[in-house]
């Protein structure tokens, strides 16, 4: 017997190669799996229990570890049906508010909860390197952000840009909502020196691509990642559900602390 999992949103792009990696494992066991009464039936073939809500799923599971790559309303209420059982809770979902994400920390206190916006170990080694490389650069370097996504996606900018540009203001010693720039048209004139720009292009089936720029006097780094695959998402979600299985509840835990 696996670790027992639950995948939320299992007919979703995420969702339905995050219930097939968890099928084939060795070391886990597919316990059970949420959607939406609109496509449920589409999962009837997985030999598992498939609710409709993940309530009645933990009273026969609770202490499962759930995986959910939904949409920030659905993970906030998964949270709270986990924090009332213990069951650990991995969180991939993005777009979630600040106080979304206060609501989490207060719950990570009393069940074991994972929340990353990106499960690549390339962007997590990112989020590692690039404090180093921006301080290094120093004020003479313009910061700037640009992501492309398929035209599916729900949010913007991605929450790895997101990530991606905390982690740059954070180096800088700067406030990202007073430095943030979303969009630039019109006469804006100059560039303020305080401005980290994030742009969001869509199109296609494009799984994500982060690009982040320095542009200096006379030369430009560009540091780019692009993801090929939503395998490469999954296996590290899967990475924290064997993390995250019998860790102890106190804060929320996040790919960095995986790594
Ligand atoms: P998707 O729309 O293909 O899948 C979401 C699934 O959730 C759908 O099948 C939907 O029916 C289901 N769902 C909605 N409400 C539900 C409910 N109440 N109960 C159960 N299931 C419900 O989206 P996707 O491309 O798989 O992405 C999902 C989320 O994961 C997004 O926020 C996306 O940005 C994020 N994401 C994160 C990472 C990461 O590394 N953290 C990687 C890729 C995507």
């Amino acid at each position: 017997m696996g670790i027992p999992v639950i995948v939320m949103g299992a007919a979703g792009r995420m969702g339905a190669i995050l219930t097939r990696l968890v099928r084939e494992s060795d070391d886990l066991q597919l316990a059970g799996v949420v959607e939406r009464k609109e496509k449920a039936t589409e999962l009837s073939n997985l030999g598992c229990p498939v609710a409709t809500d993940i309530a009645s799923l933990l009273d026969t599971l609770p202490k499962a570890v759930i995986i959910d790559f939904t949409a920030p309303v659905v993970s906030l209420a998964t949270a709270r049906a986990a924090a009332r059982t213990g069951a650990a809770h991995v969180i991939g979902t993005t777009g979630l508010s600040a106080e979304e994400r206060a609501e989490l920390e207060g719950l990570a206190v009393k069940t074991p909860l994972f929340w990353s916006p990106n499960m690549s170990v390339g962007v997590n080694v990112l989020l590692k390197v690039l404090p180093e490389l921006t301080r290094l650069l120093g004020d003479d370097y313009d910061v700037e952000l640009a992501e492309i996504h398929h035209n599916k996606k729900k949010d913007s900018p991605s929450g790895t840009a997101m990530r991606l540009a905390e982690c740059l203001a954070e180096a800088k010693a700067w406030n990202l909502e007073e430095s943030a720039c979303y969009c630039r048209h019109g006469i804006i004139g100059e560039r303020p020196k305080q401005e980290i720009g994030i742009q969001a292009l869509r199109g296609g089936d494009v799984v994500g691509v982060h690009t982040v720029y320095y542009f200096g006097p006379g030369e430009r780094i560009e540091v780019t990642h692009q993801a090929h695959s939503r395998e490469n998402f999954a296996n590290g979600a899967l990475r924290a559900v064997r993390w995250l299985h019998g860790a102890a509840p106190g804060r929320l835990y996040s790919m960095q602390d995986v790594l």
